[in-house]
């Protein structure tokens, strides 16, 4: 009976192997490939809004202890597991001492705003970063103070009682005008206005200043050498410039000053303009440029899903990287789908839906260059879009959609199960289909290619029978990888071309369950001159 039972079984087994077309032969090439450790400036990032990450006290704000407590989940340190998500570089939003829930408003550069810790806990995270092989950089904010600076005090204190300007003036773009200058302007009084793009909150750095400059070299030391980050990223560049200054030249002199400091230090500049004025933003040495012009709803990545075409993404990527590396020849362009300033991504990537979200995540990522995902895209978390205000693009990590968080951004922002239409990160743990396993897959395909991040891409792949598929060959110290995307939602599509014979990795949008409950499992078949693609899928492909 029992063996009649065990027989039955194993029948069973086979007809649903048959039914379902599961290839019990297939062995998937990214689970036997070793995965590399970074160890230069080539990392996939992960940007985090600190106050809305994780609350270790329960006062309703995240905290430094708080990521400490959740690196395991984005990188364990052990690379081979796969449990964690796997970056290797983490953006923290300002850590500073300041009056607002953003701190984009610094009071104090040599500190912590203790709503998110101490130093000891700040040199404790750094540790435990460095200890898994991830890099820390933290959002340096050199445009403008808050006016609650204790410089910026002084300096007005003496305009206000004496009327006029005292030495630490200098500090800031303080001057008397006849007329009011303008909008970008606010007036302290008796004459004196200060440059002010973004709020009055924020008074404006003289930046040509030598003692804002020895004051600036004190803080990337403080930074560098004494808390050990292992660099910047540069909040507003494009306001570093005015009618004293020359942005690009204090960016050239603040790069050579850090990297006397620290000499393998690594910065990103926000400088949130299009492609040529990122270009020549490169010649400053800052060794990375957030590219505006492919990111968000418009940017060409999500546009190509949305379409089911690459309308001349390649072209422009490789134009874009001819241009940023003719300026730098150690250009790490670093590509993105939205931050902290723009409507999250999983928001516009609802028309393309889990699949297309998938895609627009390969596409992005598999750049060469750097990456920046912003917690929660890695989970599809949406924001509410009805509601004015930053706060919204801001809102708690999802960790558990079943047991949401309590973080306070502000008090008319809640978290709903809304927010995770995938579910939260604990939901997506595990789960072959997830979004979150997906990036997990798309990091770890990196990490076992280098020469994906590291690599220039030689030449555009198209196929005039097949307008839905598109790709490029990378090369890095004499190694070729084609990377080919199949950006149709419903057709598996065979190209031809004489393709490199190994497949280094898959990834298949569609694999897991679909709508039924029926697990799905697409492959990528490469015969000779033909390559077979399932319906939104990649492959990485290399000479044998
Ligand atoms: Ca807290
Ligand atoms: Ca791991
Ligand atoms: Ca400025």
């Amino acid at each position: 009976m029992k063996k009649a039972l065990s027989v039955l079984l194993a029948a069973c087994v086979l007809i649903s192997a048959l039914l379902c077309g599961c290839q019990s032969n297939y062995s998937d090439p990214t689970d036997s490939l070793k995965v590399n450790q970074s160890t230069d400036k080539y990392r996939n990032f992960y940007e985090i809004f600190v106050g809305s990450f994780e609350d270790s006290n329960e006062d309703g704000i995240g905290d430094i202890p708080g990521i400490i407590s959740k690196l395991d989940y984005l990188n364990d340190g052990d690379p081979s597991t796969g449990d964690d998500l796997g970056i290797d570089g983490i953006w923290l939003t300002p850590i500073m001492p300041s009056p607002s829930y953003h701190k984009y408003d610094v009071e104090n550069y040599f500190g912590i705003d203790d709503r998110f810790g101490t130093l000891d806990d700040f040199d404790k995270l750094v540790k435990e970063c460095h200890k898994r092989g991830i890099k820390l950089i933290i959002d340096m904010v050199l445009n403008h103070s808050s006016n609650t600076h204790p410089l910026f005090e002084h300096a007005c204190k003496d305009i206000l009682l004496k009327k006029k300007l005292n030495s630490d003036a200098k500090y800031f773009e303080i001057e008397k005008y006849k007329d009011n200058p303008g909008d970008n302007y606010t007036e302290i009084g008796n004459g004196y206005y200060y440059e002010s793009n973004f709020s009055p909150h924020m008074p404006e750095w003289n930046l040509s200043a030598k003692k804002t400059r020895e004051y600036f070299k004190e803080i990337a030391r403080f930074w560098l050498k004494e808390h050990d980050v292992d660099g910047f990223r540069l909040d507003a560049t494009k306001y570093y410039s005015n009618k004293h200054t020359d942005g690009a030249e204090f960016l050239k002199w603040y790069y050579a000053m850090a990297q006397k400091i620290k000499p393998d230090v690594y910065m990103v500049g926000e400088n949130w303009t299009g492609n040529a004025e990122i270009q020549e933003m490169y010649k400053t040495g800052v060794d990375s440029f957030f590219a505006f012009g492919f990111a968000n709803s418009t940017g060409g990545f999500v546009n190509a899903v949305r379409v089911q075409n690459q309308q001349n993404l390649v072209k422009s990527l490789q134009k874009f990287e001819r241009k940023t590396k003719a300026n730098n020849k150690n250009a790490i362009n670093s590509y993105f789908l939205s931050n902290h300033d723009q409507i999250r991504s999983a928001n516009f990537n609802k028309t393309v839906g889990l699949t297309g979200t998938k895609m627009a995540a390969a596409l992005y990522m598999l750049v060469p260059g750097n990456s920046y995902i912003y917690y929660g895209e890695e989970i599809g978390m949406t924001q509410d879009t009805t509601a004015e205000g930053d706060e919204y693009k801001r809102a708690p990590m999802i960790w558990d959609s079943e047991n949401l968080p309590e973080i306070k951004v502000n008090d008319k922002l809640t978290s709903d199960e809304s927010q995770a239409p995938y579910g939260g990160a604990a939901q997506q743990k595990g789960n072959k289909n997830s979004l979150l396993e997906f990036y997990k897959r798309i990091i770890k395909v990196k990490n076992q290619n280098p020469e994906i991040a590291r690599g220039t891409i030689t030449s555009e792949l198209t196929f005039a029978s097949a307008p839905s598929v598109f790709g490029y060959n990378v090369e890095y110290n004499g190694k070729k990888l084609s990377i080919i995307h199949n950006l149709s939602k419903t057709e598996t599509v065979t190209v031809e071309g004489d393709f490199p014979q190994e497949i280094r990795a898959e990834l298949v949008a569609s694999n897991g369950e679909d709508e039924n409950g029926n697990i799905v499992t697409n492959h990528v078949k490469s015969e000779s001159t033909k390559l077979t693609l399932p319906p939104q899928s990649t492959v990485v492909l290399a000479e044998k």
